[in-house]
């Protein structure tokens, strides 16, 4: 049984509250952490009223260190669960560090001034983690988090040497907006207009924003374009899985997505530096994102469903073998249960999932960790049993679900 805290009441932060009060045989205490004390009440009387459990709730600024170790101290958890945003990593980290708590989180550190994630930051705190006998499980959603335990598990059951792996993230959800991002505007609109990126035969390989579109054919949704873009589990993988010849990451964006994004870029609206407005100095993103609706907002309305997964191409036995693994999630569904569409939900559940395994001891390594790392075969387990069951097509290593 065991104390836990979670950081962060957004669309992540409320499922991951919700899914840690129907386990609660694991997680005894529950505390609700977050900026906004009142998203934390609401969360707190939902959980309540649907799960019949009661957990506590705090506010808390995350970018100081000095009350993150206050509010850990009086909690007392096993572990904190970091549900925030990417700019209060290394803060929680540290944190954690001078309190003696084991880490979890679902997103690289990222400063807010660059809209640059790498894991260079968080990985130079493997030795403090390890001097301190405490795990820091890097990634724990579902991309990054299922798509790595993915990649280990055809590693560990169907390959001897995988060389060639391309992380396919559909949503084919509709919420009816015209515009609005599915988790937090400003950190998605970042990861968008970024430059696209792939690694292939030993090096990382640049390519413009949305340069590079492929169509790819969804079982039970369909065909949908699909964009290359930069994501983080890639640069874990390149290191973990042996052998790797190429990664790519494709996601699926409307053209009416496309379209408003293009828009916004073109009068600036994306920009991250500082403008002069009436003598207010404000951030052309932020003031986007104030505008946009509240990704927690559109769980209610969106319909439809979103299918994430690995197709892995390599050598077993000296044959050559492909295999598709993917998870489908259904955004109604998702909302009947915690009150959140799939994004969240998808990456709220794995968080849980990650933290129950820790809390059992039946992932524990010291040191900052990735999700392909560990032992799969538990963490798939889980996933069937939580919410996100998964599938496996063996496929004929000559075809492919790209069309033409
Ligand atoms: P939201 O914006 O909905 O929620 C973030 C929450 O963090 C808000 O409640 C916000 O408070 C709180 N917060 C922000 N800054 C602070 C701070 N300084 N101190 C305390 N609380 C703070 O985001 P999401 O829930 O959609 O995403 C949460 C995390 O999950 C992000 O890091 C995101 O990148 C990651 N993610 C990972 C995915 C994966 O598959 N691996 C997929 C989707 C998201 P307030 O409401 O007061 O602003």
């Amino acid at each position: 049984m065991s104390r836990v805290l979670i950081i962060g009441a957004g669309g992540v932060g409320r499922v991951v509250a919700h899914k840690c009060a129907q386990n609660s045989g694991v997680f005894e205490h529950i505390v609700l952490a977050s900026r906004t004390l009142s998203k934390c009440e609401q969360i707190r009387d939902e959980i309540k009223r649907m799960q019949g459990v009661n957990i506590e709730v705090s506010k808390i600024d995350a970018d100081n260190v000095e009350d993150l170790v206050t509010l850990i101290k009086s909690v007392k958890p096993s572990l904190v669960i970091n549900v925030a945003l990417p700019y209060q990593d290394l803060a929680i980290m540290d944190a954690c560090l001078l309190t003696g708590v084991h880490y979890l989180d679902t997103a690289n550190y990222e400063h807010p001034d660059s809209a640059k994630f790498e894991y260079k930051e968080q990985w130079a705190k493997n030795g403090d983690f390890k001097d301190k006998n405490l795990m820091a499980l890097l990634g724990s959603g579902f991309d990054p988090g299922v798509t790595n335990v993915f990649c280990a598990y055809a590693m560990k059951h169907y390959f001897d040497e995988i060389h060639y792996i391309d992380i396919l993230d559909c949503n084919a959800g509709d919420h009816g907006y015209a515009f609005a991002t599915n988790f937090n505007p400003e950190i998605n609109i970042r990861e968008v207009n970024s430059k696209g990126r792939y690694w292939e035969e030993g090096e990382w390989k640049e390519t413009e924003p949305m340069e590079i579109k492929m169509v790819w054919d969804y079982p039970q949704i369909g065909p949908k374009d699909s964009y290359l873009l930069y994501h983080e589990e890639e640069e874990s993988l390149v290191k973990n899985i042996k052998g790797l010849k190429r990664i790519r990451f494709f996601m699926t964006f409307s053209e009416s997505y496309l379209t408003h994004l293009k828009v916004l870029d073109n009068i600036g609206l994306t920009r991250i530096d500082p403008i002069e407005v009436d003598g207010c100095k404000v951030i052309p993103l932020h003031v986007v994102k104030a505008l946009l609706p509240d990704p927690a907002s559109l769980g209610p309305r969106t319909k439809g469903k979103t299918n994430i997964g690995v197709v892995c191409e390599g050598i077993k036995d000296g044959k050559r073998k492909k295999i598709y693994i993917y998870n489908i999630c259904d955004h109604q569904e998702a909302y009947k249960e915690v009150c959140a569409q799939c994004v969240s939900y998808t990456t709220g559940v794995p968080a849980m999932i990650g933290a129950k395994l820790i809390c059992e001891g039946k992932w524990m390594k010291y040191g900052t960790v990735n999700m392909e790392e560990m032992d799969p075969d538990p963490f798939m387990e889980e996933l069937n049993r939580h919410g996100l069951p998964w599938h496996i097509i063996e496929m004929d290593p000559d075809t492919t679900f790209e069309v033409k």
